[in-house]
């Protein structure tokens, strides 16, 4: 056993960057332009997203498989939602068996057409990510002497602002508890425009007894449009004088000048308070995302 009063060294804060797959050939060009940008970072990993319908399924393997012929890691999303616990089984295996090392485990959102999984009892879905999380580790553990060499890292989502689906914000805190308990490693969050929300998020987990790394997501604040939307698709308050400021500018340069400062802000009150790293929504462009790791001068690893 190790001494307890050993000084270990401390560790870099994680830098990691979210991709999706491309829908067409064009994307796929630009998607390029923007990994080999990305890969002068020297990044942790790269997570490719999944969509909850499952219909980028081949596209998002696809993209899995070029990644690791990169110097990136990828770690790859997978939802509940789209897919029955026999086809995710299998899905988690082929990625086992494609290299990948670091899952994602999310349920997806349902589309207002979708039911629930639990209500089709033939076709047996995932009802929540805690059950995706368990779902992984049981594949994980069929392949355990094929995995001797690289055991898997199992990330979950966590929220600053409550999940729209959830009763408040307490409820959320349990989940992430469960999905610990689960054999999650560590959390990614949702995006959140005001900085107090992270921290809150990072003490109330804290007390409750998570001790997983809870990694800020993070999305260059730099387009009025996407953030809008964000900010209604998660249920999280937009941070309204920032809306403002950008929306009294009329010339792109300006406006990502304003968004860089923005979101440079947010990053280092979060690392301030205790964030393990940075985790960046890229939307497939990286010049934002570049902008944004200049000025923050992240700490990292020798490469
Ligand atoms: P869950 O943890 O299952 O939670 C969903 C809801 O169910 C919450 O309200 C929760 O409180 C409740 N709940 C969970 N477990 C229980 C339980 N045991 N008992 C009672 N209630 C419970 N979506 C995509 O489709 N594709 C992606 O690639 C994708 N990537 C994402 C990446 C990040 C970092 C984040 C934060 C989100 C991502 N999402 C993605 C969105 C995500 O799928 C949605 O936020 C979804 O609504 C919830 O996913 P979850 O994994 O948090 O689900």
């Amino acid at each position: 056993m190790s001494p307890p009063n050993l000084a270990l060294p401390p560790a870099p804060p994680a830098l990691s960057y979210e991709l999706f797959p491309p829908r067409t050939p064009a994307a796929a060009d630009s998607l390029w332009e923007t990994i080999r940008a990305l890969e002068s970072t020297h990044p942790d990993y790269v997570s490719v997203t999944y969509g909850a319908s499952g219909s980028n399924r081949d596209t998002a393997v696809s993209l899995l498989r070029q990644l690791q012929e990169t110097s990136l890691r990828p770690l790859a999303h997978l939802t509940c939602i789209g897919n029955t616990a026999q086809e995710l089984a299998l899905l988690i295996a082929e990625l086992l068996d494609h290299g990948v090392r670091g899952i994602l485990a999310l349920r997806g959102d349902r589309a207002p057409s979708q039911t629930r999984a639990s209500e089709q009892p033939d076709e047996r879905g995932l009802l929540h990510a805690q059950d995706l999380v368990e779902l992984i580790r049981r594949v994980e553990q069929r392949r355990s002497a094929l995995l001797a060499a690289g055991k898997l890292a199992i990330g979950v989502a966590a929220y600053p602002a409550k999940h729209p689906e959830s009763p408040d914000s307490a409820h959320d805190i349990e989940v992430l508890l469960a999905k610990q308990r689960s054999g999650a490693d560590f959390a990614i969050t949702q995006v959140f425009f005001h900085p107090a929300e992270y921290e809150d998020l990072l003490s109330r987990a804290q007390r409750a007894g998570v001790s997983i790394p809870i990694i800020p997501g993070l999305m260059p604040l730099t387009s009025l449009v996407r953030l809008r939307r964000l900010a209604e698709l998660s249920g999280a308050a937009p941070d309204e004088a920032l809306l403002a400021e950008l929306a009294a500018v009329d010339d792109d340069a300006t406006r990502r000048r304003i968004g860089v400062a923005a979101t440079v802000r947010l990053a280092r009150v979060a690392l301030e308070a205790g964030a393990p790293g940075i985790h960046l929504y890229t939307f497939n462009e990286h010049r934002s995302a570049l902008d944004v790791l200049e000025r923050l001068d992240l700490p990292r690893p020798a490469a």
